[in-house]
């Protein structure tokens, strides 16, 4: 990745504190933090610090990186009060929706890929 590629890019600059977030979760290979312009009650981020462009730039050696994120989704929306629990009541709001937005047809306007979190008692902007 070229130097000047990342230093435009604004998840790596969140990734590298760089510039502020209303950050939820860190560790050595992901942050997760509010997005800015929240379309849901809670609405986060999940984001790995290595820049990669968009889910289509990944391959099996990203598996473990990607079932991370997706595992961490469902962890965060427990401790952010919107989390599913399948064998019972349901807790908080009673789910979530994850999401990955891919290429200018499927909406992505970050392209350092990163996997949306929503829940919240609705309407949400954009859903039904
Ligand atoms: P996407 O359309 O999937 O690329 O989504 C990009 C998301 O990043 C949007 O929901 C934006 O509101 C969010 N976003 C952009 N800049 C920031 C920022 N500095 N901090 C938090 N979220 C941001
Ligand atoms: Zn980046």
């Amino acid at each position: 990745m070229a130097e000047n590629e990342l230093n435009d890019c604004i998840f790596c600059k969140i990734a590298a504190k760089q510039i502020p977030s209303k950050s939820v979760y860190e560790d050595d290979d992901v942050i997760a933090f509010h997005d800015i312009n929240p379309a849901a009650p809670v609405h986060l981020l999940i984001v790995p610090k290595e820049h990669i462009p968009t889910l289509a730039d990944c391959d099996e050696k990203h598996s473990a990186l990607l079932g991370k994120m997706m595992l961490l989704a469902s962890r965060l929306a427990q401790e952010q009060g919107i989390g599913y629990v399948a064998n019972g009541e349901g807790v908080g709001t009673g789910g979530f929706r994850t999401q990955f937005n891919v290429g200018p047809a499927g909406g992505q306007e970050v392209y350092h890929i990163h996997l949306h979190v929503y829940g919240g008692p609705r309407p949400w902007r954009g859903f039904r």
